[in-house]
């Protein structure tokens, strides 16, 4: 086979190739590599790409081939990874400069499960700095560009991971979803992309965020390969509390089922201001699709979730400040380089202290406090800084119930309606985002411009339902668009045939962009 047509193939055509021998691992990997090669210089969607690691993993997985091993099952298949997993003995960055020389000591659950199944990790792709944001600008190592325009943003935060993914250089790709960060660039990129139900993937060794809303799910070019990744990725595991103790569905097997008399919702609130008209346009046009599937469409309404920004950005900004107080210079990552002169400091004022002439190390200007204040004020970026002051100041005295207590309660009110629809309706089906990919540059200035797009996607993390992004349509820019759908806790295998049963009748998840 040419290689030039490895990188068209999708993850389930590819395996099918590896087993049967017309294809072996080291070519698909040294294709994707060519790709990587080719293109990463304009799009930039990894932050490091493991060569020769990814060459010697997939000569060793022919050999076990060739032998008659049993091999798992995505054998010989690279999958790109978010820099937010922890991969032992491969840096972690989280795009932050505070991690940019960390290296894990062990792997994160679903690494171990892609390993177990014999993936080959190829590399780690650009994201927002600490998963905050949603255009990947706010990483600090490198600039994604959308291969459907390198003038505009891939999305994010998990940026890469979806740009990877549109311009061929991986066939899938694992992303982390706090409000949005999997299915908003997915849907800016044209590709497909899971938040799945909040406990359902392990997020043992995902560098934490917000913990009640992470969540760690596949990116993929169809539906079938995304059924395929989630279910390698799903599975109980002790290290991680909040996993789920079920058995996990055999997604790969119920892709593939039609389903009948779906009832899909839309949401009233979600059709008005700010929505763009090509993208209403599109998301309708899908649903007109999904009725001549013989699915009844109906009306609903979620009547929070105009608070939901609101709830969101409180409740996370709150978990980031509490989770991100451990970067301090000490125990993690980077620590300013005054730390040899402050360490002096440090040891001046305990001979002070022990001869009882100043005890200043819990004052603001102690040489300690110093170097926490330096280091962080270093090694955090802009947006990040922002967040862990409007989550310090929403939890402190005088603060807390008026705004960290009362999101919570919002957050019952939301998942509460969610409850109620799911009554009535199967799924719900909308936009994923309320305007295509924005221009490189064009919301970093806004703060709150930025956390409005997050408008559609947030809710689900809230309420810890699965979602999915899958690509219906495409601008008069040529870029493209994206339908939700929304599923009850635990009902992703719904939302995968929904998402089957589209794509068997429309071929948005087939566009290239151009030059790709
Ligand atoms: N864009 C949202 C935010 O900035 C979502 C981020 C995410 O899901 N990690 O918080």
């Amino acid at each position: 086979m040419e290689s030039m047509s490895i990188h068209e193939l999708t993850a389930t055509e590819l395996i099918q190739r590896l087993e049967s021998g017309d294809l072996t691992s080291v070519e698909v990997v040294r294709s994707f590599l060519d790709r990587i090669e080719q293109f990463d210089e304009k799009v930039q969607a990894f932050l490091r790409v493991e060569s020769q690691r990814a060459l010697s993993d997939a000569e060793r997985i022919d050999q076990r081939r060739r032998g008659g091993d049993p091999v798992g099952r995505l054998a010989g298949l690279p999958v790109a990874v978010k820099d937010v997993i922890c991969t032992e003995g491969q840096p972690t960055t989280c795009a932050s400069r505070m991690l940019q020389h960390f290296t894990p000591p062990y792997d994160a659950t679903v690494i171990r499960r892609l390993k177990q199944a014999d993936a080959i990790l190829i590399g780690k792709t650009n994201m927002d700095e600490f998963a905050m944001g949603g255009t990947t600008e706010s990483s600090t190592l490198a600039t994604t560009c959308n291969p459907w325009d390198l003038q505009r943003v891939p999305g994010g935060s998990s940026g890469g991971a979806a740009a990877c993914l549109a311009a061929g250089m991986a066939p899938l790709s694992i992303g982390s979803d706090t409000g949005g960060s999997i299915r908003q660039p997915a849907s800016f990129c044209g590709v497909h992309g899971l938040k799945p139900t909040y406990g359902l993937v392990s997020r043992y060794g995902l560098i934490a965020f917000a913990s009640s809303l992470d969540q760690i799910g596949p990116l993929a070019r169809n539906a079938e390969d995304l059924a395929l990744l989630l279910e390698v990725l799903a599975g109980h595991d002790p290290s991680d509390s909040t996993s789920a103790n079920l058995p996990v569905p055999e997604y790969s097997q119920l892709v593939s089922q039609p389903l009948d008399g779906l009832t899909l919702g839309v949401v009233r609130e979600h059709f008005g201001e700010g929505l763009d008209s090509e993208v209403q346009a599109a998301v309708r046009e899908a649903l007109r699709v999904y009725e001549s599937l013989g699915a009844t469409v109906k009306d609903i309404s979620l009547p929070h979730s105009r608070y939901a920004i609101a709830t969101y950005y409180i409740i996370a900004c709150c978990e980031a400040s509490s989770n991100l107080a451990r970067y301090d210079g000490v125990h993690y990552g980077y620590r300013t380089d005054e730390a040899a002169m402050l360490a002096d400091l440090v040891a001046e004022q305990r001979a002070l202290a022990s001869r009882g002439e100043a005890t200043a190390l819990d004052d603001i200007d102690s040489p300690l406090v110093r170097m926490y204040r330096q280091t962080r004020s270093e090694g955090f970026g802009a947006e990040v800084k922002r967040r862990i002051m409007l989550g310090t100041y929403a939890l402190s005295h005088g603060y807390y119930d008026a705004y960290y207590v009362k999101a919570l309660k919002v957050r019952r009110l939301i998942r509460n309606d969610f409850d109620a629809a799911f009554r009535e309706v199967d799924l719900i089906a909308g936009p994923v985002a309320p305007t295509p990919a924005y221009r490189l540059g064009e919301k970093t200035e806004d703060p709150l411009a930025m956390y409005l797009g997050d408008l559609y996607t947030v809710s689900a993390n809230l309420a810890g339902i699965c979602a999915l992004s899958v690509p219906c349509g495409l601008s008069s820019d040529g870029l493209p668009i994206g339908l939700q759908l929304q599923g009850p806790p635990l009902d992703e295998q719904r939302l995968l045939r929904a998402a089957r049963m589209y794509q068997a009748v429309t071929d948005w998840h087939t566009r290239r962009p151009e030059g790709f």
